[in-house]
């Protein structure tokens, strides 16, 4: 099962339940769980963040104001974010960095990447070929170097690394140094042995410990090993591009205590980035930009200076103001649904810059009376043609603002009117009493 792949299903399925309520909840975090579990994130883990999930939710503390189903989203997010570590923010400094790692890991291949990160922030670049077992080593580096703009060192077809280095660092002036090291299909000691002595010559700032995403949480141990044996300053882990276990093996890794500073996501030079656990689990759940997503729900009634009183009353002056502010939030559908808005009419979102200028003339050509209490233009019909003309505008679109607002202030008063679902949600919320003013604000955009 994909990682990605099984997390927005389940989402979807939340998402998708007319009523998220305590029982809607346990079901999606069963599903969480057996996404994780299939993708190898360390049981241990698994439960403990599923704990911590139903805890801020069902928490009477949790925070008012937000859905149960915005809730859910954010604290999924949140613990999935916490379980694969921090942001990696790599120092554009001079320094000398040492890659080290089981056969095909993707040592090589990364010494090369990095060389090409750190040449296209503007620093010079040297790589060493210090893999003395292979014989196709050397070759593969001198041309991944051509590839990414870095300068090569190396003596091919040398074994005693001793020699190799001796001879290549004296002659580096670059500021980034990546000396790329020989594998072995498991930890050993000979490995270890081998890389103290690299250690000894090269005495370099960051030891990086490189390894497959697919190994997935066998990262952690191998992880720990490394660490007890040579002393790492991070990890990388490739090929997270092909691999649905990339997440257990990132998860395993936080837990061990080594940080993540790059994953690859690709062969080629520019497939790889600094590790940053929000952006990750971002994507797996599809939301490319998710803290922006939040804190822009959260911005817009500020920025619009939404009152209290503009929720608690639906009249079409709020409903002008809410459709400004909603408008900003971008594809306004998938906003809604993330707050548990579904089926909202298609034409209730189309509210486009140019519609919005011609109800803003509309609604202002109306008296203060008509804009508190829509339902006199049913009353009077005399009212849209006066409205229409006073705003330069035609019959049929002062008949279809009135729509629009009808569907919408429909919908919003059914959810602060339906007792059961109120009852329900306080329930949820740990029995207190709902602001079902801040509720409907939250879905009333
Ligand atoms: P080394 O033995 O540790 O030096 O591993 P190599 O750098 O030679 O890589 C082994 C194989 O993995 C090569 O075929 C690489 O092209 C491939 N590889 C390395 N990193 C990635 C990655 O991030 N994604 C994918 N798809 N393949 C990778
Ligand atoms: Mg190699």
């Amino acid at each position: 099962m994909d990682f990605g792949k099984g997390l927005r299903d389940a989402f979807r399925a939340l998402t998708g339940s007319s009523l998220v309520d305590e029982k809607a909840v346990k079901d999606f975090l069963r599903q969480i769980q057996r996404v994780l579990i299939a993708n190898d994130v360390p049981i241990k883990l698994v439960f403990s963040l599923t704990k911590n999930i139903e805890k801020k939710v069902f928490d009477s503390n949790a925070p008012k104001g937000l859905s149960l189903r915005e809730q859910v989203v954010r604290a999924v997010y949140d613990e999935l974010t916490t379980i694969m570590g921090d942001k990696y923010n790599p120092p554009l400094a001079k320094r000398r960095i040492l890659l080290l790692g089981l056969y095909g890991s993707g040592k090589t291949t990364t010494a090369g990447k990095i060389g090409a990160f750190y040449k296209t922030r503007g620093l010079s670049v040297s790589l060493v070929a210090a893999d003395t077992d292979r014989p196709a080593a050397y070759e593969q580096l001198e041309q991944l170097s051509k590839k990414s703009g870095s300068k090569f060192y190396g003596i091919n077809g040398e074994k005693d690394v001793k020699k190799v280095l001796d001879f290549a660092l004296p002659k580096i002036s670059e500021d980034i140094v990546i000396v790329d090291s020989a594998g072995r299909s498991g930890f050993d000691e000979e490995l270890v042995e081998q890389l103290k002595t690299i250690e000894r010559i090269y005495k370099p700032d960051e030891k990086i410990l490189v390894m497959s995403g697919d190994i997935g949480q066998v990262a952690g141990r191998q992880a720990k090993q490394f660490h007890e044996a040579v002393g790492l300053t991070g990890v990388i882990l490739t090929k997270m591009d092909g691999t649905g276990k990339g997440g257990g093996a990132l998860a395993a890794c936080h837990e061990a205590g080594v940080k993540i500073l790059f994953i690859g996501t690709g062969e080629k030079m520019e497939d790889l980035r600094p590790f940053d656990s929000a952006k990750f689990v971002g994507n797996l759940l599809g939301f490319a930009d998710f803290e922006s997503l939040i804190g822009k729900i959260q911005q817009i009634a500020k920025e619009d200076q939404l009152e209290q009183e503009d929720f608690e009353e639906m009249n079409l002056e709020t409903f002008y103001k809410q459709m400004k502010a909603a408008k900003k939030m971008g594809p306004l559908d998938s906003v809604l649904g993330m707050m548990g808005v579904h089926d909202l009419p298609k034409d209730a979102l189309k509210t486009s810059e140019e519609r919005l200028t011609k109800y803003e003339a509309i609604i202002s050509a109306m008296t203060k009376k008509e804009r508190k209490n829509a339902t006199l233009f049913k009353k009077q019909k005399s009212r849209i043609e006066r409205v229409a003309k006073g705003s330069g505008s035609s019959e049929k679109d002062v008949r279809e603002l009135l729509t629009q607002f009808e569907k919408l202030s429909g919908i919003m008063g059914g959810v602060k009117k339906n007792r059961g679902m109120r009852k329900r949600i306080e329930k949820m919320m740990g029995g207190k009493n709902v602001d079902m003013s801040k509720l409907s604000r939250l879905m009333g955009k």
